[in-house]
């Protein structure tokens, strides 16, 4: 056994041994028990959030620069399949992001960059629900996004649909028109920009500290409302049909019309795509091609050293095209109820035929309904806790954290890496 691997025979604990880990513990650097170190400068963090609600992703671009992708949030649904909020329930999700966000944010920051919202659902905006309390400052009600915001200035919003949201047809909820209205507030009163997201660009989501100093890092906007990236320089194609031609009943899901995009540093590659699926759940068999999202936004995508799988790991999606293009080192699964992820879902991401080589999948939360029927889920290389994708200055290689989320001290359960990047 090599010295290194014997160190972490002894430090690592055991439910911590992954499908193909990679994990080691460094001769210098952060320890196994103590608080993940502060981000520096050149560094990208891509946080994935665990609070057993929903994804919230913090992304720290190497100048500082920071993106939050979806807040986590409330959920109107029944709660026997949603799992307990971590780190308790004694604050709101989206109270517990921010909170987190407030804690790793560059010294000195003093509001988020950019708050992006891939679709329009409780667990990725945060819902409307009775007992959701009214801001403070502005005349909406909090949870998620707007509860976030009341706590933490945010500069710019990104969605798939302003101003008009109307495709594929105008939602009204308590959710949607609460956003409306906190999105009009912040505009007229915080001096909020808000922008619809640009499938095709590589200059929407850009470091805004120090644009030129990292000439390596980029963000490709891959896709949103079917419109994908057909490769070009700003080109898109429309994966969907007209709305014309498609009964009410048919149009796209909202999952499907999530927004997706492509992180590059030097030649470490992220993809993150909501909750993009494979599958209608109405119609899973012999259903129309262009209800496969996944196949033409991998397509656009190519192999990344790193994803978030779509949809929590849900049954319907991370497809094997999907899988097989992307040829992931390393997966995330922002598992939030029951089932995540899901028996099927699970063997493609382990399956060896689908694309060979080594990879580790973390997991955000395993319930033990899951466990005992996801076969294989507890030697994921994570079941419980957040995970930081830590990528160094240049892209070169990259570490993975997974930190505990019982309490806000961030302590390191188990560092995976260093990994190179392809
Ligand atoms: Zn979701």
């Amino acid at each position: 056994m090599h010295a290194k691997c014997l160190l972490l025979a002894l430090l690592v604990p055991a439910a911590s041994s992954g499908v193909d880990a990679a994990a080691q513990v460094a001769a210098v650097g952060p320890r196994v028990g103590s608080p993940l170190p502060a981000w520096t400068r050149g560094e990208l963090d891509i946080h994935h959030i665990n609070t057993g609600r929903g994804e919230a992703q913090l992304l720290i671009m190497p100048d500082g620069t920071s993106l939050l992708v979806d807040t986590s949030g409330k959920t109107v649904e029944k709660p026997p399949f949603s799992l307990p909020t971590r780190p308790d329930a004694s604050r709101p999700p989206g109270e517990w992001v921010a909170r987190y966000v407030q804690r790793v944010l560059p010294a000195g920051a003093a509001q988020i960059d950019y708050a992006l919202i891939t679709h329009f659902h409780g667990d990725h905006m945060g819902a409307i629900v009775e007992d959701s309390p009214h801001s403070e400052i502005g005349p909406y009600r909090r949870s998620g996004i707007t509860e976030i915001a009341d706590l933490i200035p945010v500069a710019r919003v990104i969605d798939r649909d302003w101003p008009d949201y109307d495709y594929p047809r105008r939602i009204e909820n308590p959710t949607m028109d609460n956003y409306r209205r906190f999105l009009a507030w912040q505009v007229a009163n915080r001096g909020l920009t808000v922008q619809r997201f640009l499938p095709g660009r590589r200059d929407q989501l850009v470091p805004v500290h120090a644009a030129d100093a990292y000439p390596q890092f980029s963000i490709r906007n891959i896709a949103a409302n079917g419109v994908v990236w057909d490769g070009t320089e700003n080109g898109t194609r429309h994966v969907f049909p007209p709305l014309e031609d498609l009964a009410p009943d048919d149009h796209p899901i909202e999952n499907n019309l999530s927004i997706a995009f492509k992180v590059s540093y030097g030649r470490f590659d992220y993809f993150t795509g909501g909750d993009l699926s494979s599958h209608d759940e109405e119609t899973t068999f012999g259903q129309e091609a262009w209800k496969d999202i996944e196949t033409p936004v991998a397509r656009a995508t190519g192999p990344v050293d790193a994803m978030k799988a779509n949809h929590h790991g849900s049954w319907d999606a991370n497809s094997t095209a999907f899988l097989g293009t992307l040829r992931p080192r390393v997966i995330v699964v922002g598992s939030r109820a029951e089932g995540h992820p899901a028996v099927n879902t699970y063997r493609r991401m382990t399956s060896k035929g689908i694309w060979n080589g080594p990879r580790d999948i973390f997991v955000t939360n395993v319930s033990e309904a899951t466990a005992k029927t996801t076969y294989g889920v507890e030697h994921a290389a994570s079941t419980q806790g957040h995970v930081v994708i830590r990528v160094a200055e240049g892209g070169e290689s990259y570490r993975v954290y997974v930190l505990d989320d019982a309490d806000e001290e961030r302590r390191i359960k188990a560092v995976f890496g260093p990994y190179d990047s392809d």
